[in-house]
């Protein structure tokens, strides 16, 4: 019987409500405290509690805020699976100003406001979708070519080093191995444990395992041919099963030897009406877990190949995590949300939604330790949400110019590798204390120097002053005109590690040391659509548009 899932149980906290993440917009943290979202949260464990649903509200198409598409195939995250427990709280009301609060709170739809940056507006969701227009109020996208200009070898200077690049990087990762020969992209591939080898599946519907030989190069060992293109794989070491996932819908499964010298075919699922997205395979319970294109999320027990249930996703999925131990998956989707279902045999139920990104979600990661998952999008941004720390924080880290295409982490260092669609990995120290963005505060008038923003027709009038735009310190969150603000700043335990809008006093106040970056950029040289980290060896492999596989020695800045 295929399991159905139950939509009840919406739970509170990070769920169901808006997020954030408006780009450059800072201050995600509130956005899921927005609209009607009542205070503690409940835990993912304990979360069947009834409350009422608040229907998730409908989501603009997911864009690029900032520009710059890359069409490239849906990639995936590379990452070990997990064990997720608690989600977060919930922050009542959050001040505002009278009138425009109260029509932020009601009004679904209604007026047109001014986009004033709200902390809904940032969401590219205002909460309760009231009002809001965007406004073109958002810093130039700097540096990070300018970082990664100079992290490349015998790069001039960048111009504006001395504000942007606090110190010069000499350590980066190092190119161990570029692997080539595939016709099409190698739209995941992985790192054979305790062998010189690569497991890879492409576009051009070859699986190959490269294994180095002593001229020192990659040559396949296996060469096979499959009849549809391959969109993804599961690989489980200890059993060297290979799931992987086909264009036409179906997953195929297939036993290495232990040579790799041969693969030996299992059985195939008709697990999907088209393209296949993700794919799981979990040992401990016998699962293979799928996403496709025809937008759903099904699991197989991998004993009896039967499928055991399925569950309709808002949009194609492009990011799959499980957590063994709890049986919660989380599915990250092209909408931009992130589902949390309960698994059992052969039904689900729905935990929650996590919203916070305005483009879709590219990739996810999920830290069984610290119970925390990354999701990566292409609004450029990662969202770390602590479920682990029961507080219902998400931090925002924004520290690449185009989407983030894959992440690991790397636990015994406690750091994330977030890869971009440029080709830049960012690798970021996730042992500090990092704070969540404040809230973008509402004002008619600049609340440093008092002059009326342009809506203010009647203090406009009153004063015979003109209206100015309204603009955000990132820091205080405060609502202040451009001259008030006119200066620029990283902060980066904020994760803003590119400079941003801070009001005058903010900027005064922020001293070097905070201004530390807390992350090193760095520039693999080709399109990255996905990732791999072998944490043993500290090794990283990026496949990219161009066809190749890069092998990268990553103890250099990962350790
Ligand atoms: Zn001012
Ligand atoms: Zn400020």
């Amino acid at each position: 019987m295929e399991g159905a899932c139950v939509p009840g149980a919406v739970l509170r906290g990070f769920g169901n409500s808006v997020g954030a993440g408006r780009k450059w917009a800072g201050g995600l943290a509130h956005a899921y405290w927005a609209a009607n979202v009542p205070p503690p949260f409940l835990g993912f464990l304990t979360s069947s509690t009834t409350l009422p649903e608040v229907p998730p509200p409908s989501r603009p198409p997911a864009a690029t805020p900032c520009g710059r598409p890359r069409p490239l195939p849906a990639p995936p995250p590379s990452s070990p699976p997990p064990p997720p427990v608690v989600a977060p709280a919930c922050n009542p009301d959050r001040g505002g100003f009278g009138a425009r609060s109260r029509e932020r709170g009601v009004v679904p739809g209604a007026r047109p406001g001014y986009g004033r940056g709200s902390p809904a507006s940032r969401s590219g969701q205002p909460e309760s979708l009231s009002q809001l227009v965007p406004v073109p109020e958002r810093s130039p996208q700097p540096s990070s070519a300018v970082r990664l200009a100079a992290a490349a070898p015998g790069a001039p200077p960048p111009p504006m080093a001395a504000e942007i690049q606090p110190k010069p990087l000499t350590r980066k990762p190092i190119l161990l191995q570029r692997v080539e020969g595939s016709q099409e992209v190698v739209n995941m591939a992985v790192i054979v444990p305790k062998e010189e080898g690569v497991i890879s599946v492409s576009e051009d519907r070859t699986v190959r395992v490269w294994l180095k030989r002593d001229s020192g190069q990659y040559w396949p060992s296996i060469y096979h041919m499959m009849p549809s293109p391959c969109s993804c794989m599961s690989f489980n070491p200890e059993t060297r099963r290979l799931s992987i996932g086909l264009d036409n819908g179906t997953i195929s499964e297939f036993i290495l030897s232990e040579d790799y010298n041969k693969m030996t075919p299992v059985k195939n699922y008709q697990a999907h009406q088209s393209r296949v997205t993700m794919i799981l395979f979990v040992l401990e319970l016998e699962w293979v877990l799928s996403t496709g294109q025809d937008k759903q999320f099904a699991w197989h027990c991998s004993e009896s190949g039967q499928r055991l249930g399925g569950y309709r996703t808002s949009a194609v999925a492009s990011g799959l995590q499980f957590d063994v131990e709890t049986r919660h998956v989380f599915i990250g989707d092209q909408s931009g949300q992130v589902t949390i279902l309960k698994l059992e045999q052969d039904n689900c139920t729905l935990v929650t939604t996590f919203r916070g990104h305005t483009g879709g979600v590219t990739a996810l990661c999920w830290d069984p330790v610290q119970r925390v998952l990354f999701s990566g999008s292409s609004d450029h941004s990662v969202i770390m949400w602590d479920i682990g720390g029961r507080k219902g924080t998400a931090i925002e880290l924004q520290g690449h110019n185009d989407k983030v295409q894959a992440l690991s982490y790397a636990q015994h260092t406690r750091q994330l590798i977030s890869c971009g669609g440029d080709g830049g990995i960012v690798v970021w120290n996730m042992d500090v204390e990092r704070q969540e963005t404040p809230e973008w505060l509402d004002s008619d008038s600049c609340q440093k120097c008092d002059q009326p923003f342009f809506w203010n027709f009647k203090q406009m009038w009153d004063s015979k002053k003109i209206g100015l735009r309204q603009h955000h310190c990132r820091k205080c969150g405060k609502a202040v005109c451009g001259k008030c603000s006119s200066k620029r700043s990283s902060i980066p335990l904020m994760g803003f590690e590119f400079e941003v809008r801070v009001c005058d006093s903010c900027h005064e106040a922020i001293t070097d040391e905070e201004r530390a970056p807390t992350a090193t950029f760095h520039d693999s040289k080709h399109n990255i659509v996905h990732v791999h980290f072998d944490a043993t060896r500290g090794w990283l492999l990026t496949s990219g548009t161009d066809k190749v596989i890069k092998l990268w020695d990553m103890t250099p800045v990962v350790s």
